[in-house]
């Protein structure tokens, strides 16, 4: 049985002040035993230590990005090692926003993805496709060869210890959700080229996921819990959705 995980993209908000006191509140609203979900919180690399510092058990750590490279002179890059070195133990990579605006390529999140999983650390590689891919019906070929270039790394186990996050780009930030009919089938798809071991790998959902609408997504078969990027600003609506689990 997939367990569901629930987690946080703060992406490039908030300052010291602010992450002391959504943590705080994280911390009182999701005692251990209080949900069944996993969660992880993915603040900006300057809040890793303080959030890996005061967080309490059921909090896992995550970064929102990560070098392919092991180390050496990449100024401005943070590598693999030191995002394990902070206590983190998860880390997005190809999230759209890097793909996009960094111009990350396939490939690039692939070498990110296998830098990530031979330190140890658990990627969560996100996929998805634009509006305007969608529109012209390329959805599937879109998110296959995101996949594909994944694969490409030839690695026995690639999905092992490993996160899919399904984030379609017309979805992000645009309080325009998927219906969870919509994101079932790319899912479902997405489950399909991940081969044998597929059934175990938790595929997630992101894309203006709210607690008013993150039940009926989790209720799908193959949603396995939500990627959250603004709603998890805020921690009565993001321990809602981390609740609509159980
Ligand atoms: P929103 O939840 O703000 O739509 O962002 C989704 C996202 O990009 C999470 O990585």
């Amino acid at each position: 049985m997939r367990k569901t995980l629930v987690a946080a993209n703060w992406k490039m908000h908030g300052t010291k002040a602010f992450a002391g006191q959504l943590l705080a509140e994280l911390n009182s609203g999701l005692k251990s035993g209080d949900c069944s979900a996993q969660v992880v919180i993915c603040p900006p690399f300057p809040y890793l230590h303080l959030v890996a510092e005061s967080a309490q058990d059921q909090l896992a750590l995550g970064a929102q990005n990560l070098s392919e490279q092991v180390s050496g002179a990449y100024t401005g890059e943070v590598s693999a090692e030191m995002l394990l070195d902070c206590g983190a133990r998860y880390v997005i990579v190809g999230h759209s926003e890097r793909r996009s605006l960094y111009g990350e390529s396939s490939a690039l999140v692939a070498a990110k993805f296998a830098a990530a999983k031979s330190a140890g650390l658990i990627p969560i590689l996100c996929v998805g496709e634009s509006l305007e891919e969608r529109e012209a019906g390329k959805t599937l070929d879109v998110v296959a060869e995101q996949i594909r270039a994944v694969v490409a790394l030839g690695q026995a186990d690639t999905w092992q210890n490993a996160v899919v996050a399904y984030e379609p780009v017309w979805a992000i930030g645009t309080g325009k959700t998927a219906s969870p009919e919509q994101a079932q089938e790319v899912h479902q798809f997405i489950r399909q080229q991940l081969g044998e071991t597929g059934a175990q790998v938790q595929i997630l959902y992101g894309g203006s996921v709210k607690a008013g609408n993150a039940a009926e997504l989790f209720a799908m078969a193959d949603i396995d819990g939500a990627l959250v990027g603004g709603a998890s600003l805020n921690a009565e609506e993001f321990i809602s959705i981390c609740r609509a689990a159980d």
